[in-house]
């Protein structure tokens, strides 16, 4: 099986908020992609709930485009602990974590959630805007660091 790199990454030694540079790849057009880990919650203490991490991932993805020049794509974990980044490169963790901090603060003035209607989204009931703002909230008051990968 082909590696993964989110596999080989030590779970127990990271601390959530954080960006993390995930992978960074040069295109043989010369175009540089870069990954980055955006984790709100710290991997197997806490896990964000279904409806406040779909709502924040469509806030997020309009969000974080006014901030960010090159962004491809924005997803959220499958273990609910944040979302994956994929940009055009190369930017950095700094230049991320600016970008991202402005988004969660948008996240925090929105008044109703994009793409929520039933033609826009693929399950447009399982929405929390006021879960998304209170995991927004709790990162900016925690304070959002560039985490440095720690391999297993
Ligand atoms: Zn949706």
């Amino acid at each position: 099986m082909a590696e993964v790199e989110s596999f080989k990454l030590d779970h127990t030694r990271v601390r959530a908020p954080y960006v993390r540079l995930a992978g960074r790849v040069l295109t043989p057009r010369g175009d540089v992609v870069e990954k980055y880990d955006l984790r709100l919650a710290q991997p197997n203490r806490e896990a964000l709930p279904t409806a406040s991490l779909h709502t924040l991932e469509h806030l997020l993805a309009s969000l974080l485009r006014d901030h960010l020049d090159g962004v491809i794509d924005l997803s959220p974990m499958g273990c609910r602990t944040g979302f994956y980044l994929t940009v055009l490169g190369p930017l950095s963790p700094e230049r991320v974590l600016e970008a991202w901090e402005k988004a969660l603060q948008g996240v925090l003035r929105a008044e109703e959630v994009p793409g929520a209607s039933e033609k826009e989204c693929g399950n447009y009931r399982d929405h929390d805007l006021e879960g998304a703002k209170a995991w927004a909230r709790k990162a900016l008051e925690e304070g959002l660091k560039v985490q440095e990968s720690v391999y297993l």
